[in-house]
């Protein structure tokens, strides 16, 4: 199975004059179900390709033949970000930021790590391939989830696998032992369903309410993502996150639209806020975000020490550029930090 990425950066036209091309269109395989079509096809093709080759690895030529400009390589990657993370010592009492990705971060405390959201695998662009909706990844993935050891507690602020990834908690569940998971009540039957057997301690979380998990206080807040959907028993099935854990207070938000009483959720002049910056777009039909001058907005409404955005340049197709939020953000005077996945901010 021969795969030379040039040819993707070739014009259809021209992949008849390239002996590679015969080659690689005569030894695809039959599950991939797709022949020489339209651009989109070739990355379908590549895609599926990748995964059999090697499914445990983020597909690094993507989105080539889409748009002829290269995949967002993280700042740090693999075994590099792995030695940083677990290079900072344990009596070491600053908070360390690591994203991951679109709504993925790692804290960590005095040795102790609490993962929020991640997304570590390619699951929506596999889903996804063969639609009208293709999530045509636009960054590499910084690390895999079956090498990331250390974790205690994990996130999943709603049930959209950018948040909740069955295909990223399993493997992590696997290499940490005893694997606590928060998320809202009204998911925790449909979680399972996704987990299987995996030994993932579910610890539902509705909006008011807060538990202790390994040192990490965590409080729920509404989210509004269209709307704040509840179920019989009134519980949030989206919510976002204020973390306590020494002197920091950090807020990431999960998936939200700006809602009456967000404001007043929130605590005041919070260390960090991790918000996204996406917007709400109907015509790409999946449901929205904070835009960056709304983000902004909010960070500055509760006179956060710092802001820094997130879920953007993951999917080609629901993605902007932090322009707006810089924008903004320079304008009401809210400080702010724009992150490299991969990369580490350290909050004295
Ligand atoms: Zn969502
Ligand atoms: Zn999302």
């Amino acid at each position: 199975m021969l795969l030379n990425v040039q040819l993707f950066d070739f014009p259809q036209h021209r992949l008849k004059n390239f002996p590679d091309a015969t080659f690689w269109r005569t030894s695809l395989p039959p599950e991939c179900g797709v022949g020489l079509g339209s651009r989109r096809t070739f990355w379908q093709v590549t895609l599926l390709l990748s995964q059999l080759r090697d499914p445990t690895r983020s597909l690094r030529h993507g989105p080539h033949c889409v748009h002829d400009r290269p995949m967002i390589v993280p700042i740090k990657q693999d075994d590099e970000l792995l030695r940083e993370i677990h290079h900072v010592p344990g009596e070491d009492s600053r908070l360390h930021v690591w994203w991951l990705g679109q709504s993925g971060f790692l804290l960590k405390h005095e040795g102790s790590c609490l993962l929020l959201d991640p997304y570590l695998s390619d699951s929506l662009s596999l889903k996804y391939a063969q639609t009208d909706k293709p999530h045509v990844r636009m960054t590499e993935r910084c690390l895999k989830p079956d090498v990331l050891t250390h974790i205690s507690v994990v996130t999943a602020s709603h049930l959209h696998t950018d948040h909740f990834d069955a295909a990223t908690l399993i493997p992590l569940s696997k290499v940490n032992s005893g694997l606590k998971l928060v998320l809202p009540h009204p998911i925790i039957s449909e979680a399972r369903q996704r987990l299987g057997e995996s030994e993932i301690e579910l610890l539902g979380l509705d909006a008011g309410e807060q538990i202790e998990v390994d040192g990490w206080q965590i409080a729920g807040v509404t989210a509004a993502h269209n709307v704040i959907e509840r179920d019989a028993a009134g519980h949030c099935h989206c919510i976002g996150f204020v973390i306590r854990r020494g002197k920091y207070i950090i807020y990431h938000s999960g998936d939200t639209l700006w809602h009456e009483g967000l404001v007043d959720s929130l605590p005041r002049a919070c260390d960090l806020m991790l918000l996204p910056i996406n917007g709400n777009v109907p015509q790409r039909r999946v449901a929205g975000n904070l835009n960056g001058s709304e983000s902004a907005a909010l960070a500055k409404s509760c006179a956060a020490k710092l802001v820094v955005p997130c879920h953007y340049d993951l999917f080609e197709f629901n993605t902007v550029t932090p322009d707006e939020f810089k924008t903004a953000c320079n304008r009401l005077g809210q400080a702010y930090e724009v992150m490299l996945c991969g990369g580490l901010l350290i909050i004295d």
